[in-house]
């Protein structure tokens, strides 16, 4: 029953994948007039912008680095910004007036900037979530090392202690460029974002795999290990340097996804884990978080959106979550603390 659910909801995302590329607001002819205007003249009706200032920097006296490529690219980055931002906030009072709806500009809905961050909600979420990750991971070390005996040689008898340590690194790696990324939405820091979520899913992944199988020889780590890396390290190349294709980066990250939180959800029930409700709590409502990337609504007062409720989501999913990690290190531990006695 459960597979079947979720072979329908992965069906259903493949398929909404593909119709949700592409933006009505930069096609419309008069967003696109106000953009040309504003790249020629640095003015979206009286506001001017510094960034489209060109005469400054180049001309000749000007302090070395404003002589620099990098700088005047820099600069060129920030007019298109400032120009995107100011022409579509136009572009949407108007079609408000007009009683219309918002539209997406650039595969992104119309956000109010606030103290000049473009996803204000988005990236406290971000945050949040972070500061979860790093908050389980500390409380997940206290209690290996601290609380927890330990085998003769001070090492933890948790035997998959070092998988999670990875793991916290990889996830709180990748919150942080989600926030970066929401402040700030340029080519590089949406790469960033993009490939740290790929290498999260990959690995995290790989872990399920790991311990739903209860692989703990090295050598046999490193067979399981060796051919998802090999296809996260191509797919992120190929995002980074041939294209970034939304609909198949979706589709690689649904099925990865997926795939993980069936292999705990079936394993905590066939094994009569402790904590699998812990489990299951997490797989159920993660999967049902991940409706809201698929049913994808304007945000709401200019500010909360559906990604940034599903990023809400994650934060005391997170929580539990860890609390399930902690959980899987006392049941192992007092196995093998009984075996050995
Ligand atoms: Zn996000």
């Amino acid at each position: 029953m459960v597979d079947r659910y979720w072979i329908g909801l992965l069906l259903l995302v493949s398929s909404l994948a593909g119709i949700s590329d592409g933006s009505a607001g930069d096609a419309d002819p008069f967003y696109r007039a106000c953009f040309g205007e504003c790249q020629r003249t640095g003015c979206v009706g009286e506001l001017c912008f510094s960034h489209c200032n060109w005469s400054e920097g180049i001309s000749s006296g000007g302090s070395w680095y404003m002589q620099e490529p990098l700088y005047i690219r820099w600069k060129l980055l920030g007019c298109i910004g400032e120009c995107r931002y100011h022409c579509m906030v136009d572009r949407e009072k108007a079609r408000q007036e007009h009683g219309h709806g918002p539209v997406k500009y650039h595969g992104k809905w119309p956000f109010k900037r606030v103290l000049g961050i473009q996803e204000p909600v988005s990236v406290a979420f971000s945050a949040l979530n972070l500061a979860m990750h790093f908050h389980g991971w500390l409380s997940f070390f206290i209690l290996l090392y601290y609380k927890l005996p330990l085998k003769q040689d001070k090492k933890a008898y948790y035997q998959y202690a070092s998988l999670w340590h990875i793991y916290a690194l990889v996830s709180m790696n990748s919150w942080l460029w989600s926030s970066v990324f929401h402040s700030r939405d340029i080519e590089l820091t949406e790469k960033l974002d993009y490939s740290s979520a790929v290498v999260l899913l990959g690995y995290s992944l790989i872990l399920a795999i790991l311990r739903c199988f209860n692989v703990r020889d090295e050598a046999a780590r490193v067979m399981v290990a060796a051919p998802l890396l090999a296809f996260v390290t191509t797919h992120i190349l190929f995002i980074n340097f041939y294209k970034l294709d939304y609909g198949w980066n979706m589709k690689v990250c649904v099925v990865m996804a997926v795939v993980q939180l069936l292999l705990w959800a079936i394993w905590a029930g066939v094994t009569g884990h402790p904590s699998r409700w812990k489990l299951w709590i997490v797989v159920v409502a993660g999967g049902l978080a991940m409706l809201l990337e698929i049913y994808d609504f304007p945000p709401y007062k200019g500010l909360l959106d559906a990604h940034a409720l599903w990023h809400a989501t994650t934060v005391p999913l997170t929580f539990i979550w860890w609390s399930f990690i902690r959980d899987d290190a006392k049941f192992c531990t007092s196995n093998l603390v009984k075996k050995s006695k």
